[in-house]
């Protein structure tokens, strides 16, 4: 018996990193085993912010479902597909966007603040779709009724306006859909090899799908304790971006690494070298798996195939009764 069913999606571009594995999808590998899931590449939500040169989006599709697919999600388990591949999410986006106060939209923290941070960049999204990023989000989840949804702390307020909207269009058109849950993720956010929060915007990353010899050159360059100068200083991992890594990767030697590091008995170079094997080791089978899936991309395309045909079933049987109590049918 299931504990439900779950959606959850991630944006296709291209710079999958170690930080998105560690913080969601591992957490979705562990969920398959207990909830019915539909896991989407969300590329009209990548559409959102970038808009403007879309030509590199079917390999990024492709990449990601490499990504997932070594990462551990099992396309029998679950429903894997491509967003823009199932219509019914783009129908059921206009009919609640006809519901959906203005002020709602605007009021979502997150949206001031990206709008601030990519204008910076210079990128021109003063646009209906980026406004409408988080009711696609809502169209998204309640097209399958999910009921529980996976999010990190920054999500909660699109969860918030995804139960409203849910709300208000039970109260206007009867009950269709169920309130979706929060579920949220207890892993802390990764660093990256600069110390700040690993993200794809700071090209601080460490790629998922990063070979051996670029996982060693990537610890290389990780900043320590900026106060350890000599071989011979104590260090304090406590400030160190390679321990954090080590508190991940090498936790049965943990406490071994932690004496060496305050006595000075190994020194950055050597701590890195250790930490690099145990990342390589770690992440062998997933990247064994992604060679497979790479010599057969026919394989990938025929799961996306599949799972979008499983997603339609259930899109179509919702719309259905959207249509039906909209008086659409
Ligand atoms: P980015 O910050 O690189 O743009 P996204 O916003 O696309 O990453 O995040 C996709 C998913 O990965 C989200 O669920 C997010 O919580 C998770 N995630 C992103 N960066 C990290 C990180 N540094 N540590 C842990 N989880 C992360």
């Amino acid at each position: 018996m299931k504990k439900g069913r779950i959606f959850s999606g991630m944006q296709p571009s291209g710079k999958f990193h170690l930080g998105n594995y560690l913080g969601a999808l591992e957490n979705w590998v562990r969920l398959q085993h207990d909830y019915e899931c539909f896991f989407c590449i969300v590329d009209w939500h990548a559409l959102t912010s970038s808009y403007e040169d879309t030509r590199r989006l079917p390999e990024h599709i492709h990449d990601m479902a490499l990504d997932w697919l070594s990462g551990g999600l099992d396309p029998e388990k679950n429903v894997i597909f491509v967003q823009s591949h199932v219509k019914e999410h783009a129908e059921l986006h206009l009919l609640l966007s006809m519901i959906t106060p203005l002020s709602w939209l605007e009021r979502v923290p997150t949206y001031k603040d990206k709008l601030q941070q990519l204008g910076a960049q210079g990128k021109e999204i003063n646009t209906y779709g980026f406004l409408g990023y988080p009711e696609l989000m809502t169209a998204d989840i309640i097209l399958y009724k999910a009921d529980t949804v996976p999010v990190g702390e920054d999500q909660l307020p699109h969860l918030e306006l995804c139960r409203e909207i849910v709300r208000r269009f039970n109260h206007l058109y009867g009950e269709v859909f169920p309130e979706p849950q929060a579920k949220l993720s207890q892993a802390p956010l990764l660093p990256g090899i600069d110390g700040r929060k690993m993200s794809k915007s700071y090209g601080n990353e460490i790629p998922f799908a990063a070979s051996p010899e670029d996982l060693r050159a990537r610890v290389r360059l990780m900043v320590t304790d900026p106060q350890r100068v000599k071989k011979t200083d104590p260090g304090n991992p406590d400030v160190c971006t390679v321990h954090t890594f080590h508190k991940i990767f090498s936790r049965d030697e943990l406490d071994e690494i932690v004496m060496s590091c305050r006595n000075a008995a190994i020194g950055c170079v050597d701590c890195k070298k250790r930490l690099a094997e145990r990342m390589v080791s770690a992440l062998a089978d997933i990247h064994v798996r992604r060679a497979e899936l790479e010599a057969n991309p026919g394989r990938v395309r025929e799961i996306l195939a599949y799972g979008a045909e499983r997603a339609r079933q259930v899109a179509a049987a919702t719309m259905e009764e959207v249509r039906q109590v909209m008086h659409l049918s």
